[in-house]
């Protein structure tokens, strides 16, 4: 990373001391947090933070590096942002995965680009968009250390970079803590908390190990001192967000981490909900399910994002596990919480995915019944193990396959919201819904932030003149697929 006195510049010869900027963030909420972070630095150091990229004096598109469609959508995002460079904007700043991922190349195919920005080098964020630091010299940002498995994985060679033209070859190490500025970008009663950064796993179809660095944990007392500013900010959902919560706290010695996370902040009065994306299947304890029953702020939402369910293609996929083991935890996980609403992903067409090990996941997605699932096309990532594997599938192949599995999980989908006909739930009311100005929209606790279906409400008390931001209790009228009508009760 960077040094402070490396990162910052004084103040350009620019036309205003006070630049105008304007953020698009891409990809996931841990991009987000860290766009809300370089958005926090930026205000402290006096920047104006404008929403419409018309208005601003520099545009920074903090990428995603996921998926080759992740990597095409942050081209074309940039290319749509530079377009502003022939109205008010004068400087153009990338910054996110791509930029790990394709450093050089950027800068040497996009002269558009004026400065890049790293995920392990937020604060030159100040210095790409050409404002100074102000007063402070100290860091935002905390160095962790790593834990064994992520030394160990290193020795291996899981965090190489070499094969990527251009990349610089520190690996990401900082988290931000509770005292570095940040702006929040999502509704007002809602934020997410990152708790972990990078990943220590070995799965070969990803190259967030590499983007990201190896996994490291926020301290306990950081997290919850964030969680109760921003309860005490308005703040009455928190989201606990990394690649793998349910490794937290490993790299300080703590056991059950997440656990004793969620426990500590189902105790601040002012929050409603509070939730955690993602779990690594052998990672679910019993003491976190437990957890997750006994305390009734705790949504009883469990996103386990599984890959595939045949024992074969896990192993190549270099992850483990089985439609046996993977059901077995299912069935605990709804042992231990009646309630349980259960999110998975999957990725279709992994090189050498048979047939066979195709109907085992279709067979395996049948069984299990998951209350939403998502689904990706494999797609071949330079870097990543699976690389250089044999047998690959043709897109087309792979993308019928997909569609499959799809139609398969939309007739689960369609049995499972019917049954909530009738049942009442808690609401956090977001607002107008953008499909029609004669609906709402909101969320129950079977809805996390941005990712799952819609719930519209069509009907409200009369008199009762309903704010966003505000829970309700709500009853479902009517199901569809994926989405689900209400009224306010
Ligand atoms: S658990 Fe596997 S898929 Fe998830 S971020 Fe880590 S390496 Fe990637």
């Amino acid at each position: 990373m960077a040094s402070k006195s490396s990162s910052i510049v004084l103040q350009e010869n620019t036309e205003t001391s006070k630049p105008k900027v304007g953020f698009v963030s891409l990809g996931c909420p841990k991009n987000l947090v860290d766009s809300e972070v370089m958005m926090g630095i930026l205000s402290q150091a006096g920047a104006e933070l404008v929403p419409r990229a018309e208005d601003a004096d520099v545009i920074v598109v903090n990428t995603c590096s996921f998926i080759e469609s992740a990597q095409q959508e942050s081209v074309n995002t940039i290319l749509e942002m530079a377009s502003h460079k022939s109205g008010k904007a004068r400087k153009l700043v990338v910054a996110g995965c791509l930029v790990e991922r394709f450093r050089d190349e950027i800068l040497k195919n996009m002269p558009e680009v004026d400065a890049v920005v790293g995920t392990g080098e937020l604060e030159n964020i100040l210095s790409a968009v050409g404002v100074s630091s102000g007063a402070s010299s100290d860091s935002p940002f905390r160095i962790l250390t790593s834990r064994s498995e992520g030394d160990a994985r290193e020795a291996s060679g899981r965090f190489s970079r070499e094969s990527w033209d251009g990349a610089i070859s520190d690996l990401p190490n900082y988290l931000y803590d509770e005292a570095t500025p940040r702006v929040l970008a999502t509704p007002r009663s809602t934020a997410y908390i990152k708790i972990a950064e990078g990943c220590d796993h070995p799965c070969g179809f990803c190259i967030i190990p590499q983007l990201r660095g190896k996994f490291r944990s926020r301290r306990f007392e950081s997290v919850v001192a964030e969680a109760e500013r921003l309860a005490r900010s308005g703040v009455r959902e928190i989201t606990l967000i990394g690649q793998d919560t349910t490794c937290y706290g490993e790299d300080f010695g703590l056991k059950d981490g997440l656990a004793l996370l969620l426990d500590k902040l189902a105790a601040i009065e002012q929050l409603r909900w509070v939730r955690f994306l993602y779990a690594y299947p052998n990672k679910i304890t019993n003491r976190l399910l437990e957890t997750i029953a006994a305390q009734e702020k705790i949504c009883s939402y469990v996103d386990v994002p599984l890959q595939h369910a045949s024992a074969a293609t896990l192993k190549r996929m270099k992850r483990g596990g089985s439609a046996d083991i993977f059901l077995r935890t299912i069935e605990k996980m709804r042992h231990t919480i009646p309630d349980v609403t259960l999110r998975t992903s999957f990725i279709v067409g992994f090189p050498g995915e048979t047939e066979k090990e195709f109907e085992e996941l279709c067979d395996f997605v049948r069984e299990a019944e998951f209350d939403w699932m998502g689904s990706f096309a494999y797609s071949d990532q330079e870097g990543a193990t699976a690389y250089a594997l044999e047998n690959k599938l043709s897109p087309r192949e792979v993308e019928s396959r997909r569609k499959h599995l799809m139609h398969i999980q939309k007739g689960i989908s369609r049995r499972k919201k019917k049954t909530l006909r009738g049942k009442e739930f808690d609401l956090l009311l977001e607002g107008q819904s953008e499909e029609s100005d004669f609906l709402l929209e909101g969320r129950t606790p079977m809805h996390a932030p941005e990712i799952d279906g819609k719930l519209y409400i069509a009907d409200v008390p009369d008199g009762l003149d309903p704010v966003p931001g505000e829970f309700y209790r709500c009853q479902i009228t009517e199901a569809h697929d994926y989405d689900l009508i209400a009224k306010i009760v």
